[in-house]
């Protein structure tokens, strides 16, 4: 009997991850990745002798990643080397305060007594909080899939238990009454595309979730756990094909039939795993399919994360003054975000994080100097109608200006690279993301488990789904967790013994 051969479209690290399950289950697998590099949202670029990491930088839950060298009996630790990053996080605001959060409750706690003493007992109690979601949200259910009523069913006293009805804010509001502090233990959510104010309460499980395992980085950065997945699959026999976009899945009789790239190459397969967005996938890559396209009408009226935008630049000295990850909040926090996911408001005010990989990993820039990123949350495509082609250089420069004022005194005479910018458009136009959106469907309970998109199309027989657009969601963890679950259904489905 010929091995089955299962084509996964995208090489995002949650096609990466399937691609090496199946591989490493002795599927025949081929990963068809658009660009010239895996990695997807994970990509990286190299401009005078710097590495930027365009997106995920703050990589938890290293066991998920540990386990798919596991498979094959390999060991992560001869591909990549993990490097932990204390503190997680620097938190700091226009009024002065400062908080650096790790994993060291002591620590916290102490920096949480000198602002606000009465909100200690409390932040103690988030932490129970934090830990009972984590345990349900993302040990058991973060790599299962929700394919009908009854597997939602099930879990739903759980999720009545643990009040998933509330937004993240609200509950850490029950604890915690200081307004900095509300925000320091509820903006995480927006790491995956979650309004603090909206989303529901389970994603209060990431700070449990970063406390439990660490916040790691990559030594050469998150491009090299991208090689390092890519290398794997391919020391697996597994076939990587880059600048090789998919223009069509094509179906008979109700199921997929072969898989057509751009170059006019076609291949036979008996499944796919679509890495790729999800509307962009029934909508474009399945728009001979009668019910693909009804399934592509019904996700366009769903709710689509916020965008984002980023600056990258390389600066001729360090600043080791700044952690590895910072936080910069701006003087509005709701209403800012109000702006961005409900109003479409470009607002002059900002919120930002800040990379400076320096102060893990020097090797990602050349001796003495250091590569940085700044990120700005904005309105997705569909909700502003800006014109990014010509608006990016003013609001690149706004954002660096913000930078400078707040924590890097002589940026602009320190630059050594011209400012590299990724804008909305920028995640329509090589993402295939749908309105831009950074993260895809927005993680509102409506929209989340079985109400999200299913791991496996309930109609059209062999396609699969893997990535933020599918359970659990969007975020490195996520999405692994993702490849799980549908690797799971592409095995059994198959019949083959994992
Ligand atoms: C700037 C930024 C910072 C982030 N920071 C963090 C962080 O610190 N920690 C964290 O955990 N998460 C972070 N995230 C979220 C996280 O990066 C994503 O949720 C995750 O990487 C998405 O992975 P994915 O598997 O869904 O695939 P994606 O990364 O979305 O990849 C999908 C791939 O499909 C390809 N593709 C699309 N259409 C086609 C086609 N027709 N044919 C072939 N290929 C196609 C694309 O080119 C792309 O490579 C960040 C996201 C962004 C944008």
């Amino acid at each position: 009997m010929s091995r089955p051969t299962v084509a996964v479209i995208g090489a995002g690290f949650g096609g990466l991850a399937l691609a090496i399950r199946l591989q490493s289950a002795g599927v025949r697998t081929v990963l068809l990745e658009k660009r010239d590099k895996p990695g997807g949202r994970a990509y990286v670029y190299e401009d005078e002798g710097f590495r930027f990491d365009a997106g995920p930088t703050v990589i938890t839950a290293p066991l998920a990643i540990e386990e798919l060298f596991a498979l094959s009996g390999r060991q992560m630790a001869d591909y990549v080397e993990m490097l932990p990053v204390s503190p997680f996080y620097r938190l700091s605001w226009e009024n002065g305060f400062g908080l650096d959060y790790d994993g060291n409750f002591d620590a916290v706690a102490e920096q949480i007594r000198q602002k606000s003493p009465a909100d200690v007992d409390g932040y103690r109690r988030f932490l129970g909080f934090s830990e009972a979601v984590f345990e349900a949200g993302y040990q058991q259910l973060g790599h299962v899939p929700f394919l009908d009523w009854s597997s939602m069913l099930r879990v739903l006293p759980q999720l009545v238990r643990l009040k998933s009805y509330r937004s993240v804010y609200s509950v850490v509001s029950d604890f915690i009454r200081d307004p900095e502090l509300r925000q320091a233990f509820s903006f995480q959510s927006l790491l995956i595309g979650g309004n603090p104010f909206c989303v529901s309460s389970i994603y209060a499980l990431i700070h449990a979730l970063e406390r439990t395992w660490g916040v790691y980085f990559p030594r050469g950065g998150t491009g090299a756990l991208v090689q390092a997945l890519a290398r794997l699959y391919q020391d697996l026999g597994g076939e990587l094909r880059l600048d090789s976009p998919v223009e069509e899945i094509v179906t008979r009789h109700g199921r997929v039939a072969e898989v057509r790239c751009a170059d006019g190459r076609s291949i036979p397969v008996d499944a796919v795993a679509s890495n790729a967005d999800v509307v962009h996938t029934y909508e474009r890559l399945l728009r001979q399919d009668g019910s693909a396209r009804k399934a592509a009408d019904r996700l366009r009226r769903r709710r689509y994360s916020n965008s984002l935008f980023v600056v990258y630049f390389g600066l001729r000295r360090q600043h080791p003054q700044l952690a590895h990850h910072t936080v910069l909040f701006g003087p509005r926090y709701r209403e800012l975000l109000a702006d961005i996911f409900e109003r479409g408001v470009l607002a002059e005010d900002f919120s930002l994080y800040l990379h400076n990989p320096a102060r893990t990993d020097q090797g990602l820039a050349p001796p003495g100097q250091a590569g940085f990123y700044a990120l700005a949350p904005v309105p997705h495509l569909g909700k502003a109608g800006i014109d990014w082609e010509s608006f990016a250089p003013e609001f690149g420069d706004r954002i660096l200006d913000y930078v400078e004022r707040r924590c890097m005194p002589g940026l602009r005479e320190d630059l050594v690279t011209r400012p590299r910018v990724f804008t909305p458009l920028d995640f329509e136009r090589e993402l295939n993301s749908h309105q831009g959106s950074a993260f895809s469907l927005e993680p509102l309970l409506t929209q989340s488990a079985f109400f999200r998109v299913h791991n496996r199309d309930d109609r059209i027989g062999g396609l699969y789904f893997v990535g933020a657009g599918t359970h659990p969601g969007a975020g490195v963890p996520g999405v692994i967790g993702s490849a799980t679950a549908t690797a799971g259904l592409v095995l059994s489905d198959l019949g083959v013994t994992a």
